[in-house]
């Protein structure tokens, strides 16, 4: 195996048990040179020389789809999932009616000033009740707010300024808190402007898409895009804490439900075969907003985030495969137009791609391509980009992913049984041109 390739092989062929209750994450991180799945039957690992990782990941009250869960939970009793990153570490609280104990999150905030950063879409729905939560029974705390347009295409340098211009407008200090209350592009720009602002401060998250609550709140990626690439201006900063109010998936658009399962499907795909089962027979109740299935999904999803961030916090290799079909489906977002598609949108077609070109270098079985196909088709996401792209502009957009090194492009794809995948560069160009070509006009 070549020195640029990093072999990951994770927790669902491992753990043997088939209780959901048991889950418990481990990750074994091969060095470049055990050959995977070379001398593995299927279900087991053949390595020589592994680092086995402990899973990092405590969650707190354990609620599972098997088990009836309970809606009208107290605040007593979220469920907690901890990011173990030392002194660094911070919890996710997941739950159902989150938002309206005060407690939760005034634990976390520091000092006396708090920044909330949202956009006009979510603060008619859940500005008020923040402040509400920040500042009941605590009449010290004084609350900012800055309210952005809403969109991507907002996700940019211009935008970030405003969330400067109050906060020193504000005279805000070094010890105030930064609350970002909204979706995946908030999240992102307040935890950079947390990073950026007198060399960083405080800084909270309140995720409100399904796509932030599984995925974007929790790790500490921050950033803007340039005009050039998506997320290509950023920063590594962690939140104090994640707090998932589940509630607030009331009001999400379908089309954003949708978006956000393209990154539960991807959890199950790259490392935990369990749960992209448990997803084939969920993902209509997951679309319906089920609770119990969305406490569950939730819950999962930021186990293995949470699990994958401890321990690889800076991407030097097991976190980028959280990007599985996303250097296909950046080139859709950043071709297409940004906020033309959603991003889990560009996503699932970009996971068909990835799992399309994985098949082609004969590192899948046929039966995984259409499980994948199946899936992403039942969660009415697009398996296929818009008709516009072409092979050059999926090319040139490629050509600045934040995942090439030293001019080559490394590629997260699916290898061997389901729920395993490798982060390398490398595979046999044809292939990629292969796939480029059977997806968009030359
Ligand atoms: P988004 O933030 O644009 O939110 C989607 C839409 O839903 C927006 O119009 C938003 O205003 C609205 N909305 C948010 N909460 C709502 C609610 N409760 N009710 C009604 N409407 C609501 O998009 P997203 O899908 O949440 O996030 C996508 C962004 O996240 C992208 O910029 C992507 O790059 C980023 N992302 C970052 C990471 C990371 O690790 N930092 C991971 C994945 C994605």
């Amino acid at each position: 195996m070549a020195a640029n390739t990093i072999s990951l092989s994770i927790s669902s062929n491992v753990v043997a048990s088939k209780n959901l209750s048991s889950f418990q994450s481990r990750a074994f991180i091969a060095p470049p040179t055990i050959s995977f799945p070379a001398k593995s039957k299927p279900g087991e690992l053949s390595l020589s020389s592994t680092t086995l990782s402990k899973s990092r990941v405590r969650a707190g009250a354990s609620q599972l789809m098997n088990e009836p869960l309970n809606d009208q939970r107290s605040f007593s009793s979220p469920t907690v999932v901890e990011v173990d990153l030392g002194d660094r570490s911070y919890p996710i609280y997941i739950g159902a009616g989150l938002l309206d104990h005060s407690e939760l999150l005034q634990r976390h905030v520091h000092g006396k000033r708090v920044l909330v950063v949202t956009n006009d879409r979510v603060a008619p729905l859940y500005l008020d009740k923040t402040i509400d939560a920040l500042t009941r029974g605590n009449p010290n705390v004084t609350v900012e707010s800055v309210i952005l347009p809403d969109g991507e295409k907002y996700k940019d340098m211009d935008t970030l300024m405003k969330v400067f211009d109050k906060a020193i407008e504000s005279r805000l200090d070094r010890r105030c808190t930064f609350v970002a209350l909204g979706g995946g592009v908030i999240g992102d720009m307040c935890g950079y402007a947390a990073a950026s602002y007198l060399r960083g401060v405080n800084f909270i998250q309140i995720p409100t898409t399904v796509m932030a609550q599984v995925d974007s709140s929790v790790g500490g990626k921050t950033g803007i895009n340039h005009r050039l690439g998506k997320n290509l201006i950023g920063a590594f900063y962690q939140p104090q804490c994640v707090l998932v109010d589940t509630d607030t998936l009331n009001t999400l658009p379908d089309r954003e439900m949708a978006s956000g399962l393209a990154e539960v499907i991807k959890y199950g795909l790259i490392r935990d075969a369990e749960f992209f089962e448990w997803q084939e027979k969920n993902i209509e109740a997951l679309l319906a907003r089920d609770p119990a299935a969305l406490a569950f999904a939730i819950k999962r999803s930021c186990e293995n985030k949470a699990d994958v961030v401890s321990q690889d916090e800076k991407e030097s290799g097991l976190r980028a495969t959280l990007n599985l079909g996303h250097t296909f489906g950046h080139a859709i977002e950043t071709g297409f137009g940004y906020g033309e598609w959603l991003h889990g949108e560009a996503v699932a077609a970009g996971t068909v791609m990835a799992v399309d070109m994985s098949y082609r270098l004969g590192w899948i079985d046929e039966s995984i391509v259409k499980r994948v196909n199946k899936i992403l088709e039942r969660a009415k996401l697009p398996t296929t980009p818009p008709e516009s792209m072409t092979v050059s502009m999926f090319k040139s957009i490629m050509a600045v992913d934040k995942k090439v090194a030293d001019g080559l492009l490394r590629l997260i794809l699916l290898k061997g049984p389901l729920g395993n995948c490798v982060f390398t560069g490398d595979y046999d160009r044809e292939a990629l041109d292969a796939t480029l070509r059977a997806f968009s006009k030359s």
